[in-house]
C-alpha cells in the first residue's frame, strides 16, 4: 500500500475513533458507537498490515488469530460484574507492550534519526517504558484489588510520598544517564529505570482504598492511553498516536468526572491514601448493630408500590448479582400500566464499573428517558412516594453526607431515605463494597426486604400479576 493511501486511512480511522467516543457518550448512540469503533479498528490494522515494511504475514496471522480466540472466550465468559477486572488486565497489555516497543526501539532505532532527532527518540523511549511500567504494574495489583486477591485497604507506609518523589526523583536522573550514554550504553539506566517505575506503580496503586477503585481503574484507563501515544511516537506512527492521545484524554476526562462526582480530590485519588488518614477514627465496622431493623415481605411490597403514585428504583450491584433487570422491568411496567410515575436513578458509581446499570437496563429495555442521573433525580426524593433500592448499599449511606469517619465521606449519594417510604433488597445485614455500615437500613421509613434480588422481585411481580389479573409475558 503506497505511503499516500495509508496516511488516508489512518485519517479515516482515526476520525471513526472520534465519532465512535462520541456515540459512546449517550446510551441511545452507544451501538452505532461501538460499530464506528469497530469499523476504524479494522480499517488500521489493514493499513497498518499492508505497509511494505510489514513481511512476515504467517507470524502476524498467527499471533493476531491466537489473540482473537483468546479476547473472545474471556469477552464471552466474564460476569458483567467482573467486568473492571477484564479491564484492568487488558490496561496491564497496554502498559507492557509499551515498555517491548520502548526497549526493542532502543535497541533498534530508526536507521536515519541524528542529532537533536536522535535525542527526542530516546526520550520519546525513555518516557514511554517509564509511562507503560507504571500502567503495568499498577493495573495487575488494580485487578488483585478487584478480584479479591489482594486487600483493598490501603497501603499507607510512613513517607509514601517522599518515597514516591524519590522514585520520579532517580528516574530523572537515570535519564540524564539514559541521554548521555553511548550507543547501548542506555540499556543499564533503561532497564533499571523500568523496575524503579514498576515498583512505583504497584506502591501507587497499593495506597489507594477500595472506596477509590473506580477512579484508579479509570486513570489506568488514562494512562494506558498515554503509553500508547509515547510508543506511536516512537514508531512514527499517526494514529498510534492519535489513538492514544483519544484514550488518554477521555481516561482523565473520565477520572475527573468521577472524582467530581464521588466528592474527591483527583490529586489524593492519584497519590493514594483518601480517607484512610493514620489518625482518623475507624470508620463503624459492618457489624455494629445500630437499632432495629423492620422486615416487610414481597406482598407487602408489591401492595406499598401499586398504591404509590410516583415510585423510584435505585439499582446496584447486587441487581447486576441476581440479573434482577428482567423481572424489575416487567414490575415496573405493571406499575406503569396502573398510573403510577416509575423512573430508575443511577449512581455515577453504582455497581462495578461506569455505565454498569444504564448496560443492563438497556438489556432489559428499559426506556432511556425514565433512566435518569443522580442529579436529575436527587432533589425530587422528598415528593417521592416510595423507593425500590435493590442490591444497592454504598451510593445510598447516608453517612456518606454526615459520618466523616467514613471512608465514603464525601461521596455524593442518592437521598433515597428523604421518600416517603423505602424498601431495601439484599441478602443480609452485610455492608456493600467500601465495608462500612448503611444507617439507610435502620431509618424510621426504611423497610428491609431480604432474599435474593431475582427471587424477591419475582415474588413481587407474581403478587402485582395477582392482584392485577395481568399475565405473565
Ligand atoms: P455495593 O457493593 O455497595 O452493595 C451491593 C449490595 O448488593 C451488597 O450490600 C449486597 O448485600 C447486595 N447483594 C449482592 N448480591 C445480591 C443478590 N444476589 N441479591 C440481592 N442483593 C445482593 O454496591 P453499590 O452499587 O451500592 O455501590 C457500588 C460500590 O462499588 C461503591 O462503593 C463504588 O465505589 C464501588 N465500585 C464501583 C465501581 C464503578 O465503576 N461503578 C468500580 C469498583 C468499585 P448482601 O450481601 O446482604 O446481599
Amino acid at each position: 500500500m503506497p505511503q499516500s493511501l495509508q496516511n488516508i486511512a489512518y485519517l479515516v480511522a482515526g476520525v471513526l475513533f472520534i465519532l465512535s467516543l462520541g456515540g459512546l457518550s449517550k446510551q441511545a448512540s452507544a451501538g452505532r458507537g461501538n460499530a464506528f469503533g469497530i469499523a476504524g479498528m479494522v480499517i488500521a490494522l489493514v493499513a497498518t498490515a499492508a505497509h511494505p515494511a510489514v513481511k512476515g504475514y504467517g507470524v502476524l496471522a498467527a499471533a493476531i488469530g491466537i489473540g482473537a480466540v483468546i479476547g473472545a472466550v474471556l469477552a464471552a465468559r466474564v460476569a458483567m460484574t467482573s467486568m473492571p477486572q477484564l479491564v484492568a488486565v487488558l490496561h496491564s497489555f497496554v502498559g507492557a507492550a509499551a515498555v517491548l516497543v520502548g526497549v526493542a526501539s532502543f535497541l533498534a532505532p530508526p536507521a536515519d534519526l541524528t542529532g537533536a532527532e536522535a535525542v527526542i527518540h530516546e526520550v520519546e523511549v525513555f518516557l514511554g517504558v517509564f509511562i507503560g511500567a507504571i500502567t503495568f504494574t499498577g493495573s495487575i495489583v488494580a485487578y488483585g484489588k478487584l478480584q479479591g486477591l489482594i486487600r483493598s485497604k490501603p497501603l499507607l507506609l510512613p513517607g509514601r510520598h517522599l518515597a514516591n518523589l524519590a522514585m520520579v526523583g532517580a528516574s530523572a536522573l537515570l535519564c540524564a544517564q539514559f541521554l548521555s550514554a553511548q550507543e547501548h550504553g542506555g540499556l543499564q539506566p533503561l532497564l533499571i529505570m523500568t523496575a524503579i517505575a514498576g515498583v512505583l506503580g504497584i506502591h501507587l496503586v497499593m495506597a489507594i482504598g477500595g472506596a477509590d477503585m473506580p477512579v484508579v481503574v479509570s486513570m489506568l484507563n488514562s494512562y494506558s492511553g498515554w503509553a500508547a501515544a509515547a510508543a506511536g511516537f516512537m514508531l512514527a506512527n499517526d494514529l498510534l498516536i492519535i489513538t492514544g492521545a483519544l484514550v488518554g484524554s477521555s481516561g482523565a476526562i473520565l477520572s475527573y468526572i468521577m472524582c467530581k462526582a464521588m466528592n474527591r480530590s483527583i490529586v489524593s485519588v492519584i497519590f493514594g491514601g483518601f480517607g484512610a488518614d493514620e489518625g482518623a477514627a475507624p470508620a463503624k465496622g459492618a457489624g455494629e448493630p445500630q437499632g432495629e431493623v423492620v422486615s416487610v415481605t414481597a406482598a407487602e411490597t408489591a401492595t406499598l408500590l401499586a398504591e404509590a403514585k410516583s415510585v423510584v428504583v435505585v439499582p446496584g450491584y447486587g441487581m447486576a448479582v441476581a440479573q434482577a433487570q428482567y423481572p424489575l422491568w416487567e414490575v415496573a411496567k405493571l406499575l406503569v400500566d396502573r398510573g403510577v410515575k416509575v423512573r430508575f436513578a443511577i449512581h455515577p458509581v453504582a455497581g462495578r464499573l461506569p455505565g454498569h446499570m444504564n448496560v443492563l437496563l438497556a438489556e432489559a429495555k428499559v426506556p432511556y428517558d425514565i433512566v435518569l442521573e443522580m442529579d436529575e433525580i436527587n432533589e425530587d426524593f422528598p415528593e417521592t412516594d416510595a423507593v425500590l433500592v435493590i442490591g444497592a448499599n454504598d451510593i445510598v449511606n447516608p453517612g456518606a453526607l454526615d459520618d466523616t469517619s467514613s471512608p465514603i465521606y464525601g461521596m455524593p449519594v442518592l437521598e433515597v431515605w428523604k421518600a416517603k417510604s423505602c424498601v431495601v433488597m439484599k441478602r443480609s445485614m452485610a455492608s456493600g463494597y467500601a465495608g462500612v455500615e448503611n444507617p439507610l437500613f435502620f431509618k424510621e421509613n426504611t423497610r428491609m426486604l431480604f432474599g435474593d434480588a431475582k427471587k424477591t422481585v419475582d415474588a413481587i411481580l407474581d403478587e402485582l400479576r395477582a392482584a392485577t389479573g395481568a399475565k405473565a409475558a
